[in-house]
């Protein structure tokens, strides 16, 4: 531990620390889980990165890339080396692209761009604080992804450099983009039926060489560091326009949103009783939940499409860009109001939070949760991006029963494997769900995740037990879990 500390300070530009303080920092991130790292790498320069892992390599230990720590199942934390990226701040605004660097905040990037009346599509809830490498390493979305979709569609490349300290620029690397495409051989059958997707390597997304960038994102810093990337950026609309539409009924909410989607609305989004009950409004008392729909384009027509579809009842129809601000606040609250309402004794850690299935099968999925529900005892908070069949559960029960989360987990898994769903929609798999992935994509697919990430990280040396996992680790590591 000592020489592998001495060897990194004495080459390291920027900062290296072994205190405890900083061992516990690091140990933690918006999950409920925790690992105590060796040591803490602050890089300066692409240089820092390249003599971490070449050092990592050496004293044969682990390196994992840290963003602002905002993950939910704990992606970004391991026993080695924890490097953090906060330096690498730059960014430059082009026409249609935007050259920004990993550790760039998504506030930061959003004001930069709004200067020049442009906006980065992947909102994600957690707002301002979470860093650009963040949301490429999870393939991070948000609430407009219903139209502009996740990081991984809105990528154009990415700098990086791999678990054997060399950098590669994709896709303009032909050799490596070639050799990406020929080793992918893909069971379509497992690959899940939705429209995003944040589980294993997106090896589907790889249809020509051209789109060979795309196998970095959402792969949770498992086979390269990313330095830089270049971002496709859009006008800001000229109008928005969000209704907020109130219903009796989860069933007609999601009828309603079935119907709905055939409209190309920029943003569809569901929220249960216990959001609504933090909203300054008065609802009817027999509401049960509530649809958000927005449109930012042929604003007329959508309104009146939208209207011939709705069983429920507008309770804001909101224009101005305050209002529409303060009433996503709402709903980006989400998470917070859940845990607000839930004592911490019966707060279920995060680990089935994050699924999604083809739309048409949200009836099923509300069934299936109530089944859960039923048979493990337990209450549900629901939430999230219904647009897109992303729904997130919290789990309301025993917290420190650890057998029942692993038991829930298994089957909520393997019935959302069987709509053809996905185990994890924006937030990675992480500690909690890694294991699940041979079940998610079957034997070819994890295969050829297997071969991707030798061609990246022969020894294993990046976030290992992250996608490519061994162990079972969805219950293990829960930090003071005691109460
Ligand atoms: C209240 C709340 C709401 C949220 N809402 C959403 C939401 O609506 N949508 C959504 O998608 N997520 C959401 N999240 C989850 C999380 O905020 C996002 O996934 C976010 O993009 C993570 O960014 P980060 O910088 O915090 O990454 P971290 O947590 O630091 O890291 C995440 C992963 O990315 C990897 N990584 C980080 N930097 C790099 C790099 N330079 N190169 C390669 N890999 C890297 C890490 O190793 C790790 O595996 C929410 C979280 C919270 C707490």
């Amino acid at each position: 531990m000592k020489s592998l500390e001495s060897e990194l300070t004495k080459i390291i530009k920027g900062e290296v620390h072994s205190k405890k303080e900083y061992r516990d920092f690091y140990s933690v991130d918006a999950s409920s889980y925790q690992i105590i790292p060796k040591l803490i790498v602050i890089a300066k320069n692409e240089k820092d990165v390249i003599n971490t892992i070449k050092i990592a390599n050496k004293f044969k230990t682990n390196v994992t890339v840290r963003g602002a720590g905002t993950g939910l199942v704990g992606s970004a934390l391991n026993n080695g080396i924890i490097l953090d990226m906060k330096n690498f701040d730059s960014i430059k605004i082009r026409k249609n692209y935007a050259l920004v660097e990993t550790g760039v905040v998504k506030g930061k990037l959003d004001k930069k761009l709004e200067k020049s009346k442009k906006f980065f599509p992947p909102n994600p809830s957690v707002g301002s604080f979470c860093s650009i490498g963040g949301m490429l390493g999870n393939n991070s979305s948000g609430s407009r992804s219903l139209k502009y979709g996740s990081m991984i569609d809105n990528v154009l490349e990415i700098t990086f450099i791999d678990g054997n300290g060399k950098k590669i620029i994709l896709p303009k690397d032909e050799k490596i983009s070639k050799k990406i495409k020929r080793k992918i051989k893909i069971d379509q059958k497992k690959i899940p039926n939705v429209s995003k997707n944040s589980s294993g390597y997106r090896i589907d997304k790889i249809i020509t060489t051209k789109d060979s960038h795309k196998i970095i994102v959402g792969s949770e810093g498992t086979l390269g560091i990313i330095v830089s990337a270049k971002l496709k950026i859009k006008n800001i609309p000229k109008r928005r326009i969000l209704f907020v539409v109130e219903y009796g009924s989860i069933k007609s909410a999601i009828s309603d949103c079935i119907s709905i989607n055939k409209t190309n609305p920029s943003a569809m989004e569901f929220v249960d009783k216990i959001t609504l009950q933090q909203i300054n409004h008065n609802f009817q008392k027999d509401t049960k939940c509530l649809l958000f729909v927005e449109y930012d384009e042929k604003i007329n027509e959508n309104e009146k499409q939208f209207k011939a579809r709705i069983s429920g009842k507008i309770v804001k129809k909101l224009t101005k860009k305050q209002d529409i601000f303060k009433w996503w606040k709402y709903r980006d609250s989400s998470l917070f109001y859940s845990l607000k309402s839930i004592k911490k004794e019966s707060r279920i850690p995060h680990v089935i939070e994050d699924a999604a299935v083809p739309i048409e099968k949200l009836p099923v999925f509300f069934k299936i949760l109530e089944k859960i529900n039923k048979k493990f005892k337990t209450k549900s908070v629901i939430y999230g991006h219904i647009g897109n069949g992303n729904l997130h559960v919290r789990l309301i029960g025993k917290r420190n029963n650890l057998i029942l989360v692993k038991n829930i987990a298994k089957q909520y898994f393997e019935e959302i494997i069987k709509m053809n769903g996905t185990i994890t929609a924006e937030h990675g798999d992480g500690l909690a769900r890694s294991e699940f992935i041979k079940k998610q994509y079957g034997k070819i697919n994890y295969q050829t995740f297997e071969a991707i990430k030798k061609i990246f990280d022969p020894n294993d040396i990046l976030n290992p037990g992250k996608i490519i996992s061994k162990k079972s680790t969805v219950i293990k590591n829960f930090e003071k879990l005691e109460i």
